[in-house]
């Protein structure tokens, strides 16, 4: 590298710009910190956009009897997010998307009783109430269809308008780095900066607090500083993409005998305005230890028992390998809370795993909490963003999955509104 570097100095520099890096970024610009994100692909790239986009209140969780105490921040996350939604939280959410104000639950027939039994305890709670025969999605009034049904009040958010809403909040404070030419580095005293080298020019940035909130590659950024705490666990999941003609948007989580729901729901379109169906819950799990011909065979499979009205056989087929980044945990178990701390070794690095989409506003909480304990106020407003701009590009927004899986056929021609008039 050069001997000299270019020097910028910020409050706070981000390193990763998931919906954890974003939210963060939002709450301190804000509050009138100085900063810049530094975002390595594109901005949701890894889990962002990979996810479901369902803001929930942990309630799938509790099926499995382990939501604990800690969890009641997630029953706290579906209001704060609306209200971020009407402009009157402490992100402004205006621009994003609302794919559905609720999704469902049900069971089959077999699995009935434990599902009411166990949501019988939630009705009072006013977040979940069942659904009578003649009010059930188009997609569930059929015959065959001898469940039971409920209705949870959670949001399902189009990913890709929030992460473009979050982004947009942001002029000219959200970079695109060369992984293989950027570092962290450690100074004697323990101060940490981000060098990076653009075009053969050398560029330090300090701050005084840097912050990783890259999920999976959290553990790469500690390793170049001959880190390894905190520790981080993946849970890789194989969910599929399955492009049809149905016009029925359905959002919801079917239960099984598994703790996880056994299949997960939700309904996406494409750039060009196809229906998708994105399937998560234990059928993703499951197919980390299939090949994509046998998942794709395993998710007919699951689609023909729960659904025997519905044909698929004209539908295209794709899989996703993804990981969930994750604080390790005993036993491997999941965490139902965000997870934030002081990176023990260096003085001035902040990490991060918001561990769901929906628990990113509590993140930031405790990263906001974490700097009022240290006194890291705001500093001075300066230009070095707008000056960073002259030399670093803007990370552009990641691509969907079934962009990726679909592209758009040479012929297409249904525009976003005509597939997007269906209602649950
Ligand atoms: C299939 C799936 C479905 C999900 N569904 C839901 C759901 O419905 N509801 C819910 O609440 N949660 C859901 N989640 C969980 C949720 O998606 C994640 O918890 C959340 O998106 C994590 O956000 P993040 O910003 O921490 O990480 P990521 O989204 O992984 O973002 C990390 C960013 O950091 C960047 N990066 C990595 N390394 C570097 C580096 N060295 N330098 C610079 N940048 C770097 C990456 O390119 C990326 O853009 C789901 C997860 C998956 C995998």
């Amino acid at each position: 590298m050069p001997a000299t570097p270019i020097r910028f100095h910020f409050d706070i520099a981000i390193i990763g710009g998931g919906v954890a890096g974003l939210w963060l970024a939002n709450r301190l610009a804000n509050t009138g910190y100085s900063l810049a994100l530094f975002e390595s692909k594109a901005l949701g790239s890894d889990q962002t956009v990979a996810s479901q986009g369902m803001i929930h209140g942990g309630m799938k969780y509790t099926l499995s009897g382990t939501l604990t105490g800690a969890s009641e921040a997630i029953a706290e996350m579906p209001r704060h997010w609306r209200a971020c939604l009407c402009g009157e939280g402490d992100v402004d959410l205006r621009n994003t998307r609302i794919l559905s104000d609720h999704f469902f639950m049900w069971s089959s027939e077999t699995m009935t009783s434990r599902l009411t039994t166990f949501l019988a305890s939630k009705l009072t709670r006013g977040r979940v109430e069942p659904v009578a025969d003649d009010k059930r999605p188009p997609l569930l009034r059929n015959n065959h269809f001898s469940g039971s049904l409920y209705r949870l009040e959670d949001l399902v958010l189009d990913v890709p308008s929030l992460v473009t809403n979050l982004a947009n909040n942001l002029p000219s404070r959200v970079f695109q780095v060369e992984e293989n030419s950027t570092r962290l580095t450690a100074a004697a005293n323990g101060e940490v900066s981000l060098i990076t080298e653009q075009d053969g020019q050398s560029i330090e940035v300090t701050a005084q607090r840097i912050v990783l909130t890259a999920g999976k590659g959290n553990a790469a950024l500690l390793q170049q500083l001959g880190l390894q705490q905190p520790a981080m666990q993946v849970r890789p999941l194989q969910q599929v993409m399955v492009k049809h003609h149905y016009p029925h948007r359905f959002y919801g989580h079917c239960l099984g005998a598994e703790t996880t729901p056994r299949l997960t729901i939700s309904s996406h379109t494409t750039s060009y305005g196809a229906p998708v169906w994105y399937l998560g819950g234990s059928l993703a799990e499951r197919g980390v230890h299939q090949d994509a011909t046998e998942l794709i065979e395993s998710a007919k499979q699951e689609l023909a028992d729960l659904m025997p009205w519905l044909d698929f056989s004209e539908a295209e087929w794709a899989t996703l390998p993804v990981e969930r980044a994750e604080p390790l945990q005993r036993h491997f178990a999941r965490p139902d809370n965000a997870f934030a701390t002081q990176v023990v070794g260096v003085n001035n690095l902040i990490l991060g795993w918001p561990t769901k989409l929906t628990l990113a506003p509590n993140l930031a909480n405790e990263i906001l909490a974490l700097l009022n304990k240290d006194a890291i106020t705001p500093g001075s407003a300066t230009n070095e963003a707008a000056e960073l701009g002259r030399h670093l590009m803007r990370a552009p927004i990641a691509k969907t999955p079934w962009d990726i899986a679909f592209p758009p056929p040479p012929d297409s021609s249904l525009t976003d509104d005509e597939a997007t008039d269906a209602d649950t």
